[in-house]
């Protein structure tokens, strides 16, 4: 191993996920070098680099060499917006750690309010919510707002819509979440899930500074994906569910069916027996494929491995 560049720790380390960020790195080291520089002499911004394929590796390279406290880590392929997050959080050594996109659209100045928030209150997490999301499409915020609803209702989370990525964690909560085994973390639900004494801080969430959006439809929906599949067993039982709605749809309609197959001239012989197989069949079958969910289910939440609890202190120990 390499003697690390400082052993005292840092008070502040800001994680910055980067894919393609090119035209808009110039403007975020401008904007948040001079928030940084009034709040202490001890921080690190952790720039992760994730994969990109412009000039962002050169560009990062060269404000390194400015601007001392950068510190650049690159992942040598593009792994999403929430593993460059993971990356940043594994590596980053401050006291207080906050996690910021790297277009604005999260402004820099709100870093101050967090840090003094999280002194004021002892809290754990500082949550930035946006109290204004005009500037994200409609699209955007509709299927947000319904995607969180689904969720906490399936979930139990208390995730709230309007927060994303941009918050402040102690460092007992970035251990917390460093050791936990999961791959593929959402880390907006696996943060609250953590239920952490939590504060929370509003902004308004601004147009990104410059270059496109990284988060085409596919990843959005992978995003999805994941949230749901790390938090819930919902979809796994729903298969149960179908089964036993169909199974008493199945017997009612069986009586029904079997009472007009009574009644000549209604029905071709034959007819009645088929459908009954063939609907009583497949209820069976997807109430079994059900039961196997349920299975495949405790096999997972066990593999995750989630810890029980995370100890807060201990008066006797050294
Ligand atoms: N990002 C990343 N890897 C990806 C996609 C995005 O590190 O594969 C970063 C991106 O550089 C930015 C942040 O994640 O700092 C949020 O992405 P973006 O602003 O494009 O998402 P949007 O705000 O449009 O949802
Ligand atoms: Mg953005």
């Amino acid at each position: 191993m390499t003697a690390e560049p400082s052993t005292e720790r840092p008070e502040l380390s800001v994680v910055i996920p980067m894919f393609n960020e090119q035209e808009v790195l110039p403007l975020l080291a401008e904007r948040l070098r001079p928030v940084l520089d009034g709040l202490t002499d001890h921080y690190e911004v952790v720039c992760v680099d994730d994969g990109s394929s412009d000039l962002t590796p050169a560009l990062l390279h060269k404000l390194s060499r400015e601007w001392t406290q950068v510190r650049v880590i690159r992942l040598r392929a593009n792994a999403g917006h929430q593993a460059a997050i993971s990356a940043g959080l594994a590596r980053a050594r401050g006291d207080y750690v906050v996690t910021i996109d790297a277009d604005l659209q999260d402004p820099p100045e709100v870093i101050a309010e967090m840090l003094q928030a999280a002194r004021r209150d002892e809290v754990d997490v500082v949550y930035g919510v946006r109290s204004d999301r005009s500037t994200d499409s409609v699209f955007k915020r509709t299927t947000a707002r319904m995607f969180y609803s689904f969720i906490r209702r399936i979930s139990g989370t208390t995730a709230q819509s309007d927060a994303g990525d941009f918050r402040l964690m102690s460092r007992a909560t970035v251990e917390a979440i460093n050791s936990l085994p999961d791959t593929n973390r959402v880390l907006r639900f696996v943060v609250p899930a953590l239920g952490f004494p939590s504060a929370t801080v509003t902004y308004r969430r601004e147009e990104r500074a410059a270059g496109t959006s990284k988060y085409p439809f596919l990843k959005m929906l992978t995003l999805s994906i994941d949230s749901v599949t790390g938090f819930s067993l919902f979809p796994l039982r729903l298969a149960t569910y179908l089964g036993l709605i169909g199974g008493v749809l199945m017997f009612v309609a069986s009586i029904v069916l079997v009472v007009a197959s009574r009644t000549p001239g209604t029905t071709i012989p034959g007819w009645t027996s088929t459908v009954v197989i063939v609907a009583g069949v497949g209820a069976v079958q997807l109430f079994c494929l059900g039961l196997l969910g349920e299975y495949v289910g405790r096999m997972y939440t066990h593999l995750q491995g989630r810890p029980a609890y995370f100890i807060a202190s201990d008066s006797g120990a050294d």
